[in-house]
């Protein structure tokens, strides 16, 4: 099912009493969301990543702008009449039931031409356990589950009814790191099995990176960023997506462009072209963007290497860094020459620096068919 947003937006009343100003929690969302594809919703706390879901499946009506899945106008349908499936962090399944009971309550209530037969029903509650893998533990209650066997349960609970959407709110929170990654490549599973379009709201850029075909990345209630996770990462649009995504952090810098040279510092780092315009930018260079050279423009004081198996991390100052530390990650086979003064050099991979504009973060493009420096 292809899901239409159209300049939706979604304000609260204030939460004080004293002012009368809005929250805006969502901005103007015009987006579309494929049919069959799993669709990563990211950005920080409070960009408005539940609200957004929550207005697609209906339990929050959008302030204005519309919603269609495929032709048909859903905006002012009832939740129970949109066809999706909803499953929370926290799992809420019935503590009283058992799995097989919690499975089945959703088909219970199905009522005239929806109406199944017992047998039915069993055989559909049987299907969603064993497609997500606990149809051994039917007779447990959900207290006598790992947490993320209760998800599992929360998930074949929201994909009985066969839904037309599946929407996932930060399905992976309460679960421990381990099983957290064994049960994100489940969703993707179940997710490529079923085909059916999933929305999965998450604040860890990791996560959605991992298992989206696409993310929308959003901030303070405004998409900033949409596209394929390895091409949003390669080519950001401003500031904020390039420091939201990638395992270590994109190092930024403050910089001047002057003659087409960018500074960083009183080092020359890079050549731009003459078409990007003088003056102070934000710059950010990714951690695999240095290349170790004792002759490269790019000049720090290391603070210390740690290896890491097949790279290493090479840690160390630059005064005009946003961060105290710039993390750098190289092969551990490369040697890492040290000057005078504890001094490291490095050349720039052109592809891996992105400039910004000072004031607004947004990416200021450069020709970058020269992936490096000095070839
Ligand atoms: P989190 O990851 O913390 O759940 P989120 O990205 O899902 O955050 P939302 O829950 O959608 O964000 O909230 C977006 C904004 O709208 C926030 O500023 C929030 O405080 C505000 N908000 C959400 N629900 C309400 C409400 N019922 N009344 C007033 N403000 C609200």
């Amino acid at each position: 099912m292809r899901i239409i947003l159209q300049n939706l937006t979604k304000t609260f009343p204030s939460r004080n009493k004293k002012s009368n100003e809005e929250v805006v929690a969502v901005k103007d969302l015009d987006f579309e969301i494929p049919d069959g594809k799993l669709i990563g919703l990211l950005g920080p706390s409070g960009c408005g990543k539940s609200t957004t879901l929550y207005m697609i499946c209906g339990l929050q009506k959008p302030t204005s702008g519309r919603i269609f899945f495929g032709d048909n106008d859903v905006t002012s349908l009832e939740p129970e009449h949109r066809g999706v499936g909803l499953v929370f962090q926290n799992y809420a399944l019935y503590p009283h039931l058992t799995v097989k009971q919690n499975i089945l309550f959703p088909l219970q209530n199905l009522k005239g031409a929806d109406k199944l037969t017992k047998e039915e029903m069993l055989d559909r509650a049987q299907k969603a356990a064993d497609l997500v893998q606990i149809g051994e533990l039917m007779d447990r209650k959900p207290s006598e589950l790992s947490g993320g066997q209760q998800q599992r349960v929360a998930i074949a609970r929201a994909l009985v009814k066969t839904p037309r959407v599946l929407l996932l709110d930060e399905p992976l929170s309460n679960l421990d790191a381990r099983l957290r990654l064994q049960t994100r490549e489940e969703i993707k599973r179940i997710q490529r099995e079923t085909k059916v379009t999933t929305v999965f709201v998450t604040h860890d850029q990791e996560e959605a990176m991992s298992i989206s075909d696409m993310i929308v990345v959003m901030k303070e209630g405004v998409v900033q960023q949409i596209g394929q996770p390895q091409n949003v990462y390669d080519d950001p649009d401003n500031l904020f997506v390039a420091q939201f995504l990638g395992t270590p952090p994109i190092n930024t810098f403050d910089g001047v462009v002057a003659g087409g040279t960018l500074f960083i510092g009183d080092d020359a780092v890079l050549d731009v072209p003459a078409s990007v315009p003088d003056g102070p930018v934000s710059v950010g260079i990714r951690p695999e963007g240095f290349i170790p050279d004792e002759n490269g423009r790019f000049s720090g004081k290391l603070v210390n290497i740690e290896v890491m198996g097949r790279d290493c991390s090479v840690v160390f100052t630059n005064d005009s860094s946003r961060k105290p530390n710039v993390r750098a990650i190289v092969d551990s086979d490369i040697q890492i020459i040290r000057g005078a003064d504890n001094t490291v050099r490095f050349d720039l991979k052109k592809n891996k620096v992105f400039i910004f504009n000072a004031e607004t973060g947004e990416r200021i493009r450069f020709d970058d068919s020269d992936k490096s420096v000095r070839v």
